[in-house]
């Protein structure tokens, strides 16, 4: 095996034990650079890898590098940043003509667009005071896209541009998205920073071209030094917004201006997303963020409470943290009502009180009933393949195993029995569904790439 085997074999191992985000983020560039008996030099492409590879990722790293090279006396690693040019933009896409028509009209000021009168210069507007870094608890879910987004908020427009961070509903992208614009603007008040939601871009760019106001909405959207849009799977429009987002992205890009987006998915699973877009939206850095576990659940109950200078005994903040599992807003939600119950009662809680309260969160409670037709949908658009191919018969790997994750989800989350799982999915034998359901739960037990798809599939399912 040469370096260059090894390190794919290494890469192959590594893969395997992370999520796709992760996996691409930290090792998209890196080979290693020179071998020698007791040491390994690694090549990353920036100092931000480094560290974290340092401070994450030594271990397995070194352990995957000894087991293959059948080396024991490997010791160190070292990590060297190798400083290559930067991704660049095909020619031909990034000087097309924008868009918008003609932009002579006079200028309405009653519908929603922000006008240049807004836009000055250190403006912040929309953003939310106190989303910030110090208020976001950092834990196993979401650490890569906070240290992503701390990065940025320190060297805007350079390191990761675009950064995109996705993940499931109320696990903080919001936050995270506006705790950028928030140091952004603490460290350089002149900076010029626009959050806006995908809805109201695209709103406002509809309002725009019936009002001939081209001219106006580029000013507002391609002239700032940090541009946060949120929810951008709602960016899916065969209306010219696609067209408009295209160029608005390829203008501040190329101006070294700052793009962050939000999504509840990766890129590549936003549907009808043009490709171009798909590509422009993995150049710079793709962090996800999954559910908190349990002990980040505690620490965010905690640090609410401290917020709001009200105590309560540690039992009932684990009650808290067992009962609500799903996302941090409903942990907040789950503590207010705890809170708002008793300052208005007057009264100190008990944990019996507390469950009693809680009652409607139980899991088995607060979920409402799907059908076969919705966990067929849910799959089929997560892993972007077409029902009718979900329910035929080929074979191939990338319909197998949505199918089997279809399998799994219909006895776990309807209680369905194997022969009726079997017809549901284009009349299978129920000894495939059986299969198939035991498969995905022991793959989930030892494979947290799995488990997040699980996680993120079942809150589709569950918040639509
Ligand atoms: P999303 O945009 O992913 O749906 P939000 O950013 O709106 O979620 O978060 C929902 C609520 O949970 C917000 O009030 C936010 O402040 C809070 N929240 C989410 N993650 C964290 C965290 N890690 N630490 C503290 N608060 C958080
Ligand atoms: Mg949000």
């Amino acid at each position: 095996m040469n370096t260059h085997e090894l390190w794919q074999a290494v890469l192959g191992e590594l893969e395997l034990t992370l999520s796709k985000a992760n996996f691409t983020t930290w090792f998209k560039n890196t080979s290693i650079a020179s071998f020698e008996s007791d040491r390994v030099v690694i090549s990353v492409p920036n100092t931000f890898t480094k560290a974290w590879l340092e401070k994450k990722y030594n271990a397995a790293i070194l352990k995957s590098l000894q087991t293959l090279n059948g080396n024991a006396s490997l010791r160190h690693i070292v990590y060297k940043v190798d400083v290559r040019p930067q991704m660049k933009m095909p020619a031909q896409e990034s000087f097309q003509v924008a868009t918008l028509g003609a932009e002579t009209q006079t200028i309405t000021r009653e519908d929603s667009l922000v006008s240049a009168k807004k836009m000055m210069v250190g403006d912040t507007m929309m953003l939310n005071p106190k989303y910030t870094f110090e208020t976001f608890i950092v834990g196993k879910g979401n650490e890569l896209a906070h240290a992503a987004a701390i990065a940025v908020a320190q060297n805007p427009g350079t390191k990761y541009n675009p950064l995109f961070i996705y993940g499931g509903v109320g696990l903080g992208k919001t936050h995270l998205a506006q705790a950028i614009g928030n140091e952004v603007v603490r460290r350089t008040p002149s900076s010029k920073i626009l959050y806006v939601t995908c809805e109201k871009f695209i709103n406002e760019f509809i309002q725009a071209v019936k009002q001939n106001r081209g001219k106006e909405f580029k000013d507002t959207y391609r002239n700032v030094d940090l541009l946060l849009i949120d929810d951008i799977q709602f960016l899916t429009g065969r209306d010219g917004t696609q067209e408009e987002f295209f160029h608005t992205f390829n203008t501040l890009h190329q101006n070294n201006k700052q793009v962050v987006l939000t999504s509840d998915r990766p890129p590549q699973q936003i549907p009808a997303l043009e490709h171009r877009l798909i590509s422009r939206f993995q150049m710079g850095m793709t962090a996800d963020i999954s559910s908190p576990d349990f002990e980040t659940r505690i620490a965010i109950l905690e640090t609410k409470c401290k917020e709001r200078n009200y105590e309560l005994e540690p039992e009932i903040v684990r009650h808290i943290a067992t009962v609500v599992q799903s996302n941090v807003r409903e942990l907040e939600g789950a503590l207010n009502k705890i809170i708002a119950y008793h300052q208005f009662k007057n009264t100190k809680p008990s944990l019996e009180g507390a469950k009693s309260l809680l009652s409607s969160f139980s899991p088995s409670q607060s979920k409402k009933n799907v059908s076969a037709k919705q966990i067929i949908n849910t799959v089929s658009s997560y892993f972007d393949v077409s029902i009718a191919d979900m329910l035929g018969k080929c074979r191939e790997k990338r319909l197998a195993f949505p199918r089997q994750i279809i399998m799994f989800l219909m006895r776990e989350e309807m209680q369905s029995s194997y022969p009726s799982i079997g017809h549901e999915l284009g009349g299978r034998d129920h000894t495939t569904a059986m299969h198939a359901y035991s498969k995905i739960r022991r793959d989930a037990e030892v494979n947290p790439k799995l488990r997040q798809d699980l996680d993120l599939i079942k809150q589709r399912l569950y918040s639509a």
